[in-house]
C-alpha cells in the first residue's frame, strides 16, 4: 500500500540536523500558534489540521528511536509524495480501514511506526535494537575525587521488559511480568573506576551498563554525573580551593609559621608580619588538578582572641593599650 509522505522536518520548520532542543522549541512555538482554542470558524478547522500534523511530527522527531527510523527512510522525499513503506516495516499493524486516523496520526505514521495500542506505544521490532543510554549520579567526597580509585555504587535500573519486549501486552492482555508498563526495575551494584582529579559536573562513561538491547542489540552506556560533596575544610572554586586559618593577634602582628591542611597533607605556611583579617595567602599548586597542571589553595586569615587571659597576658595587653594611648 502506498501512503502520503510526511516531511516532519518541514512541518516543524527545522533542519534535518536540528538538535533535540531546537526541535522542542520549534514545537512549542508552533503548538502555541496553532492551538485550536485560539482560532474560530474556518481558521479553527485549519488549526486542528495543523496541530495534528505538528503533534505527529513532534512525536517522531522528539523520540530518538523513531527519529532514527524516520531518517533512514531518506531525505529525498517531499511532503505529500506517494510513499511505499519499506519492506522492513513488515509485521507492523497496517490500518487501511475504519480505524485509520482514529489515533490522530496519518496513514504514513501508522505504516511506519504502527499504532493501535495507545498513543506513542512501542511497536514490535524485528531487527536488533541498541539499548538506550542511561544517566545517573555519583557523589564523591573531595578526597575521593582528587585521588580517584574504585567506588562501589548501588543503582536501581529500569529495563525494557524482556517478556513482552517493552510493549506491555501480548496483543490482547497486559504483560504480567511488567504489569503493562513495558519496563522492569532491579538493583545492581557496580564497581566504578574514578579517574584521579575528576571534576564536579563531569561525566564518567560506563560502556555497556545502560539499557538492555532488544533482539540481540548491544546494551547502551551508563553516564555517571559526578557531584562533589561539600567539604568541612575546603570550598571549591573551579580548580582552586579555599580554606581558613585562625591566628591569635600576636601571630598576625608579628608573623609566624602555621600548619594548614592541604589535600596532600598538612604543610607549614609562613604568615608575614602585619597580616590582617581577610588576607588571602596562596599555596601554589595545592588545588585540584586541571588540564596541564593544578589549581592553587588560598588560605584566608581569620583572627581571634583567647577567650580567657592569664594575669600576665592581661598585664601585657594593658601595657599595649597604654602604649597606643600615647600615640
Ligand atoms: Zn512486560
Amino acid at each position: 500500500m502506498s501512503v502520503s509522505f510526511q516531511d516532519y522536518y518541514e512541518i516543524l520548520g527545522v533542519s534535518r540536523t536540528a538538535t533535540e532542543k531546537e526541535i522542542k522549541s520549534a514545537y512549542r512555538k508552533l503548538a502555541r500558534k496553532w492551538h485550536p482554542d485560539l482560532h474560530t470558524g474556518r481558521d479553527k478547522e485549519t488549526a486542528e489540521e495543523k496541530i495534528k500534523k505538528i503533534n505527529e511530527a513532534y512525536e517522531v522527531l522528539s523520540d530518538k528511536e523513531k527519529r532514527e527510523k524516520y531518517d533512514r527512510l531518506g531525505a529525498n522525499w517531499r511532503a505529500g509524495d506517494d510513499f511505499q513503506p519499506p519492506p522492513d516495516t513488515e509485521g507492523f499493524h497496517f490500518y487501511t480501514g475504519g480505524d485509520a486516523g482514529a489515533s490522530g496520526f496519518s496513514d504514513f505514521f501508522e505504516a511506519i511506526f504502527g499504532g493501535g495500542f495507545g498513543r506513542g506505544a512501542r511497536t514490535a521490532r524485528r531487527g536488533p535494537v541498541q539499548g538506550q543510554d542511561a544517566e545517573s549520579e555519583v557523589e564523591l567526597t573531595l578526597e575521593e575525587a582528587y585521588r580517584g580509585g574504585q567506588k562501589s555504587l548501588q543503582l536501581s535500573t529500569r529495563e525494557i521488559c524482556q517478556a513482552c519486549g517493552g510493549q506491555g501486552h501480548d496483543g490482547q492482555s497486559f504483560c504480567p511480568r511488567c504489569g503493562g508498563t513495558g519496563v522492569t526495575s532491579s538493583t545492581k551494584t557496580l564497581a566504578v573506576k574514578i579517574p584521579p582529579g575528576v571534576a564536579d559536573g563531569s561525566r564518567i562513561r560506563l560502556k555497556g551498563q545502560g539499557g538492555e538491547g532488544l533482539n540481540g542489540g548491544t546494551r547502551g552506556d551508563l553516564y555517571l554525573k559526578v557531584r562533589i560533596l561539600p567539604h568541612p575544610l575546603y570550598k571549591v572554586r573551579g580548580s582552586d580551593l579555599e580554606t581558613e586559618v585562625t591566628l591569635r593577634p600576636e601571630q598576625a602582628a608579628l608573623g609566624d609559621q602555621v600548619s594548614v591542611p592541604t589535600l596532600d597533607g598538612a604543610v607549614l605556611m609562613k604568615v608575614p608580619a602585619g597580616s590582617r583579617a581577610g588576607r588571602r595567602l596562596r599555596l601554589r599548586g595545592k588545588g585540584l588538578p586541571h588540564k596541564g597542571g593544578r589549581g592553587d589553595e588560598y588560605v584566608i586569615i581569620k583572627i581571634d582572641i583567647p577567650e580567657r587571659l592569664t594575669a600576665e597576658e592581661e598585664k601585657l595587653y594593658r601595657q599595649l593599650a597604654a602604649l597606643r594611648k600615647g600615640v
